[in-house]
């Protein structure tokens, strides 16, 4: 019978967050393939845990991959630890998960520390809708490409983001968005250095002209304000209210059918097409 993949979040900071259920599932996996074993060895020797361990990351995801599936299919239970966080999520992972389900093993994701998920609670920004933008490129172009994508974006915009780079890609961000738009940074989570600035670009911008942005960073900025659009007028409610009606529909659903394609109360619909 084929093993499983599970997918084990490790804290993003403080190691009280590791959860029963991780320590569990780290203990009675036959391996576990770490993003870096020295970062996870250091874990499980925290937890007391002896176990054997596979190098998976980034540069090594296509030769290793294979060798844990067989693995898995052969029966071996595998946990699956990156350095911090959540696997698969700007993390080495999303491949692996993609070949397991392929070869039809089951995977299970324990919940867990994710930077994300924590930056995007304490925020203080909309959490109803929200997209997950990871880390921006490095280059320039790219850079500025994937920022204009999301010129209109209305949803809450969660990006990673590293100390070093903090500063040029505020002032991008200024660029596309505005010095107005609000943003929360939240550095150091779990940490003992935890801090959250809820400010705007420009404000971020002038508080790290003073200060060199040190620790790790999830930046969690607001959508867009909807574009409103634009009302119709009058006559084009009664003109569309004449067309239909010429197609042959009642006074009664013309209007109906022109208020709610223009947004405009019916009432109002109505009287501009008695005044046609
Ligand atoms: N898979 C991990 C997760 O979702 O939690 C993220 C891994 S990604 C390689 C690392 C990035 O996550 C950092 O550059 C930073 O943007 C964010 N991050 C991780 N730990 C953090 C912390 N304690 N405080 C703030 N940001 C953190």
């Amino acid at each position: 019978m084929a093993g499983m993949l599970y997918l084990v979040p490790t804290p993003i900071g403080n190691l009280g967050d590791i959860s029963p259920r991780c320590r569990e599932t780290l203990e009675a996996a036959d391996f576990i393939a770490a993003e870096d074993t020295r970062v996870s060895l250091k874990l499980l020797n925290h937890l007391g845990i002896r176990k054997s361990l596979v190098s998976y990351h980034q540069h090594n995801q296509n030769q290793k991959g294979q060798g844990i599936v067989d693995r898995i299919l052969a029966g071996e239970t595998c946990a699956l630890v990156s350095d911090a966080g959540s696997p698969a999520i700007s993390d080495p992972g999303e491949e692996l998960v993609k070949q397991c389900a392929q070869a039809g093993i089951t995977v299970c994701a324990i919940p867990g520390p994710c930077a994300l998920v924590t930056a995007l609670s304490i925020s203080g920004q909309s959490t109803g809708r929200f997209c997950f933008e990871g880390f921006l490129s490095t280059a320039k172009k790219s850079r500025m490409e994937h920022l204009e994508s999301l010129r209109k974006e209305t949803r809450t915009m969660i990006f990673y983001e590293a100390p070093h780079k903090l500063l040029s890609t505020l002032e991008d961000m200024e660029k596309v968005f505005g010095p107005q738009r609000p943003i929360s940074l939240c550095r150091e989570l779990t940490k003992l250095h935890e801090e959250v600035i809820r400010t705007t670009l420009s404000g971020a911008l002038a508080l790290y002209a003073q200060q060199s942005p040190k620790g790790e960073f999830v930046l969690v900025v607001a959508g867009a304000e909807p574009e409103e659009k634009p009302q119709a007028t009058a006559e084009e409610a009664a003109a569309q209210v004449a067309r239909l009606m010429e197609q042959g529909l009642s006074r009664k659903d013309a209007v109906k059918q022109t208020a709610e394609a223009l947004g405009l109360p019916k009432n109002l619909v109505y009287d501009a097409a008695l005044n046609l």
